[in-house]
């Protein structure tokens, strides 16, 4: 299952599904091992962070992953953005194994990844056992060509290492431009209105979370969807964090379509 509109309609259905998984500590659909998985981890391979030979992801680059969260603000910060914590700054070896993760199948990096995202999760505050956190969608052709749901795989990984469910609550209501060709303006204008939440959810407590942030226009707009269908949104909460270039009206971005 790799489309964000396959599997169980309701949101009720979806977090009863998810829930289950969590408490038996069951591979979700989108973790369970396919063909790439065990090519990632049966062939000999490069770390993705520093191409040190031996291990899909070497001691070092493996913390410089989990550091230490911190709270970050986009500058301009989106209107509707909650308290937003980051694990890593994108750059070097961060950036190297999101996009071994994300643009080139190695999928074995999701249990790091995993536990980079769930520590920043956990840097925004005492979680409640009812807490969901909710993947921000990623267009359905970039999941198709990609293969696989990277943001879908990385938030069940984060879920299970805090004991709490995940669920994709949101779906895209309409195509979104390439965002990384956009500056703030074009950024907000292509995203308003982009999502809808699988709701009602009624008072539900969830943190929004992602791979990246760069403006924040997508998590706002993730946020605004979820508020809309009744959620409580305590956070959000992401891998890494791109840093403005000084002097560069445009904002560093991910270099392919979310
Ligand atoms: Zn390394």
């Amino acid at each position: 299952m790799t489309g964000l509109d396959a599997g169980p309609q309701t949101a009720a259905d979806l977090l009863s599904t998810h829930a289950r998984s969590a408490i038996v500590g069951e591979v979700m659909p989108s973790e369970r091992p396919g063909f790439a998985d065990l090519l990632d981890l049966m062939l000999p391979r490069d770390c993705a962070g520093c191409r040190a030979p031996g291990r899909t992801l070497c001691p070092t680059c493996r913390t410089t992953l989990t550091r230490r969260p911190f709270a970050h603000r986009p500058t301009p910060c989106p209107p509707g953005l909650p308290p937003l914590l980051a694990a890593a700054a994108y750059d070097g070896v961060v950036r190297e194994v999101l996009l071994a993760h994300k643009e080139h199948g190695r999928l074995a990096l999701a249990g790091p990844l995993g536990t980079a995202l769930a520590a920043a999760v956990r840097a925004a505050g005492e979680l409640s056992p009812r807490t969901v956190l909710v993947p921000v969608p990623s267009a359905p052709a970039a999941v198709r060509a990609r293969g696989h749901d990277h943001a879908r795989r990385l938030t069940a990984a984060a879920a299970r290492r805090l004991r709490v469910r995940s669920a994709p609550l949101l779906v895209g209501v309409r195509g979104r431009a390439d965002q990384s060709e956009l500056d703030i303006a074009g950024r907000a204008a292509n995203l308003a209105g982009a999502l809808r939440a699988r709701g009602p959810l009624g008072g539900l407590p969830v943190v929004v979370v992602d791979d990246l942030v760069t403006t924040g226009a997508t998590l706002a707009e993730a946020c605004r969807a979820l508020r809309e269908a009744g959620a409580d949104v305590h956070a959000a909460a992401v891998i890494a964090a791109t840093r403005r270039r000084v002097g560069v009206t445009r904002m560093e971005g991910p270099i392919v379509e979310r």
